[in-house]
């Protein structure tokens, strides 16, 4: 009982921290100069397809370092850099870098196979000019190479700015996947009207495999209702050999998740999956 009190203690005392206005002020002070140094970096998730084993592309996520806070984690920068306005500046570096990284993989006869997808955040989306800047940014490659990610939560919160915008982007080639699906509360109405050709089953449905009854109908469900909207469904989170014969036994195609391949750093994703 000790031992619980003091653990509950540890993670009051770190998430007061984390939420308190000088721990969020400091971040953003930090957060504002090393976007302008250069101090962000970006890792890269393989995407795998269940029924080749084969790489079929990967995720962007961004990472931080900082000299004085340590690793600090995307939810906390993002969500700051979206409420206090960086986040169009971080996501438009996002873009001009992970082009910049495809070049790369280009130029020395390792291109990544499949497609890159870029989390999209939908300040982003709604802000003035998106499309344009995004297509100057990846101007010259091949848009079929390239998915933006949006959540379902964000999506919902300006359904019918994210329509368009998310057209205009896709009338260029480009595809979209709605990601965390199941966690928000998007009605099948709407999903007919994204056009997204990708679905991302959170993760925290994959998580409750094999335990949960419930979760396994949920997922099979989406799969299910995927496949009847033309669209790919790719499981997220998928930590336990469990967990992908499940995934495989009711013919979901994709996945990404720690069991299949970590997030890495360029040079490491190079040599263990492009080499
Ligand atoms: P997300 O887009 O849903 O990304 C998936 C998250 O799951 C990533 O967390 C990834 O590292 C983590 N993950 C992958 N495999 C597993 C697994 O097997 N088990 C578990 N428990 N987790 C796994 P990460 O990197 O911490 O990113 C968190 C969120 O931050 C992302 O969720 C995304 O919404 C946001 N984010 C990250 N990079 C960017 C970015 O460049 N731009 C924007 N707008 N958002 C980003
Ligand atoms: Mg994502
Ligand atoms: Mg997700
Ligand atoms: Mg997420």
């Amino acid at each position: 009982a000790e031992a619980k009190a003091l653990g509950q203690s540890v993670l009051v005392f770190e998430s007061s921290m984390v939420d308190s206005r000088q721990y969020r002020k400091r971040m953003f002070d930090r957060l504002s100069d090393v976007l302008r140094e250069g101090g962000l970096s970006l890792h890269y998730q393989p995407q795998i397809d269940l029924r080749t084993g084969e790489l079929v592309g990967a995720e962007v996520l961004c990472r931080w370092h900082d000299a004085e806070m340590g690793w600090v984690p995307p939810g906390q920068f993002i969500r700051l850099a979206e409420e206090r306005g960086l986040i169009i500046e971080l996501g438009d570096w996002v873009l001009r870098e992970s082009c910049r990284q495809l070049h790369e993989w280009d130029a020395s006869g390792t291109s990544l196979p499949g497609k890159l997808c870029i989390n999209i955040s939908t300040i982003q989306l709604e802000s003035r000019g998106f499309a344009e800047r995004v297509l100057t940014i990846l101007a010259g490659r091949d848009p079929s190479g390239v998915v933006f990610e949006l959540t379902e939560t964000a999506m919902m919160r300006a359904p019918e700015i994210s329509i368009r915008q998310m057209e205009r982007i896709r009338a260029s080639g480009f595809s979209w996947a709605i990601d965390d699906f199941g966690t928000g509360y998007s009605s099948l109405a709407f999903l007919t009207r994204v056009h997204a050709q990708f679905l991302k089953i959170d993760k925290s449905f994959v998580s409750r495999v094999p335990n949960s009854r419930n979760d396994e109908t949920v997922i099979r469900t989406i799969v299910a209702m995927a496949e009847s909207l033309g669209m790919n469904v790719i499981a997220e989170g998928v930590e336990t050999q469990e967990q992908l014969a499940f995934l495989k036994s009711i013919d979901c195609c994709y996945a990404q998740g720690y069991h299949l391949g970590h997030p890495l750093d360029p040079v490491s994703f190079k040599q263990k999956w492009l080499a």
